[in-house]
C-alpha cells in the first residue's frame, strides 16, 4: 500500500502543487510562522499575513524580540489571536531555551505553547524531513475515503492515523504530508471531488462504492450563540478612550472601547452605563448613537451596537492599559474587526459631541 500511494501521490504533488511563498523556503522558522497562520484560515487570506511578517521579522529573533503588540499589529485581520501570543511566547522559549534553533525532537517541539501535533508534524516533516505525519481537515477527508471510514469515531481516527504512520515514507515525509493535503485541498474536496482525474481512486474505498462525498459523515454543526453587544466611544476634546484586554482573555492584547453584553431585559443604554461604570468607574454621558454591525466569531455572533460618550465630570483613571486617541492614530494600535467596522461608521460630522 505504501508504494502504491506514495508514488502516484508524490508525482501528482510534484506536478500540480500550488505555488505558495511558504514552499520557497526551507527556512524552519518560515515553515513554522505559515503553519500557524494556517491554522483554522484558508491559504488565500495566510499568502499576505505570510509575506507581511517575514518581510518585517525575517529571522526567529527578529520575531522574538519584537513587542507582542507589535507583533499583534500585523496579525490584525487575520483573527484567533491567541496563535500569534503563542507563537511569541514559543519563539522566545527557542530563543532563550534551544538558543534560536527549533528543536527538531517531536515532544521538544509539541511541548512549546501552541503547538499541536499536526503543527509539530507538519514542520518537522517539511523543514526537518522527519517521518511524522501531519493530519489535518484535509488528511482526515482523504484518508477516511481511502480506507472507506464513514463514522469519524475516536476508534477510526486512531486507524486512520496509524495507517498514515505506516504510509508515510523515510524518504520525502514532508512532500508526502504536503501531497495528501494538497490533494484534499485541490481534488478531493469535500463536496463534488474529482475522482475522475484523483491519483489515488484505483485505491480509494469510497470511490469504490461509488459516493466519496459521503466520506466521513460531516459532523452536524453546532448553532452559534448570538450576543447583544454595546460599547462607548468617550470623547475628550478630539480623543476618545480605550482600553488593552487582558492578554490571557479572547482576542487578548487588543483595544477596544469599554463596553460588554447586554443583559436579558437591559436597555442598550442602561447596559451601556452599567459596563462603563464597571470597566472605568465613571457613570457616562451617552450622547448619540454611532450605529450597529453585527459580527461573527468563532463559537458566537453579536451585534454591536455603539454610542458616542462623554464623561460626566469624573475622569477615566490612567494605567498602562488605557489611553486616549485621535481617530488618525487608530493605525498604531491593534483592533479587533469588530471595531474596525464601527470605526468605518464614524463620520467627522459626528465628532462633535
Ligand atoms: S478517488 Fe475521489 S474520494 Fe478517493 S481520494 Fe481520490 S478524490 Fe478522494
Amino acid at each position: 500500500m505504501q508504494i502504491k500511494i506514495k508514488n502516484p501521490l508524490l508525482h501528482w504533488y510534484n506536478n500540480n502543487k500550488r505555488t505558495l511563498p511558504f514552499r520557497e523556503t526551507k527556512d524552519p522558522y518560515k515553515i513554522w510562522v505559515s503553519e500557524v497562520m494556517l491554522q483554522q484560515t484558508q491559504v488565500k487570506t495566510v499568502i499576505p499575513f505570510y509575506n507581511r511578517w517575514v518581510k518585517e521579522y525575517p529571522t526567529l529573533k527578529s520575531a522574538a524580540d519584537a513587542s507582542l503588540d507589535k507583533l499583534l499589529k500585523l496579525w490584525e485581520g487575520l483573527g484567533y489571536y491567541g496563535r500569534c501570543r503563542n507563537f511569541h511566547k514559543a519563539l522566545k522559549i527557542v530563543e532563550e531555551k534551544y538558543e534560536g534553533e527549533i528543536p527538531n525532537n517531536f515532544d521538544e517541539f509539541l511541548n512549546l505553547p501552541g503547538v499541536g501535533e499536526y503543527t509539530a508534524g507538519a514542520v518537522l516533516s517539511i523543514a526537518y524531513q522527519k517521518c511524522i505525519p501531519a493530519i489535518d481537515g484535509n488528511v482526515t477527508r482523504v484518508m477516511a475515503r481511502i480506507l472507506g471510514i464513514k463514522n469519524l469515531t475516536t476508534k477510526n481516527q486512531k486507524r486512520l492515523k496509524r495507517n498514515v504512520q505506516k504510509l508515510i515514507p523515510t524518504i520525502d515525509p514532508g512532500n508526502f504530508n504536503q501531497g495528501l493535503m494538497e490533494l484534499g485541498a485541490l481534488i478531493c474536496i469535500p463536496i463534488n471531488p474529482a475522482c475522475e482525474i484523483c491519483p489515488l481512486s484505483n485505491l480509494c474505498k469510497a470511490y469504490k462504492y461509488k459516493e466519496p462525498a459521503l466520506y466521513p459523515h460531516k459532523k452536524k454543526k453546532k448553532v452559534k450563540p448570538h450576543y447583544t453587544v454595546v460599547a462607548g466611544i468617550i470623547w475628550r476634546d478630539d480623543k476618545f478612550f480605550i482600553q488593552q484586554r487582558d492578554e490571557n482573555a479572547m482576542l487578548g492584547g487588543l483595544w477596544e472601547f469599554p463596553g460588554g453584553k447586554v443583559e436579558n431585559g437591559e436597555s442598550l443604554e442602561d447596559a451601556l452605563s452599567r459596563e462603563i461604570k464597571e470597566e472605568c468607574n465613571i457613570v457616562p454621558i451617552i450622547k448619540k448613537k454611532v450605529g450597529s454591525v453585527k459580527h461573527s466569531y468563532s463559537h458566537f455572533s453579536i451585534s454591536f451596537h455603539c454610542f458616542h460618550c462623554i464623561e460626566n465630570g469624573q475622569t477615566i483613571n490612567h494605567s498602562n492599559r488605557r489611553t486616549w486617541i485621535t481617530l488618525n492614530e487608530i493605525g498604531s494600535f491593534t483592533f479587533p474587526k469588530a471595531n474596525h467596522k464601527i470605526f468605518s461608521l464614524i463620520n467627522e460630522t459626528e465628532l462633535h459631541v
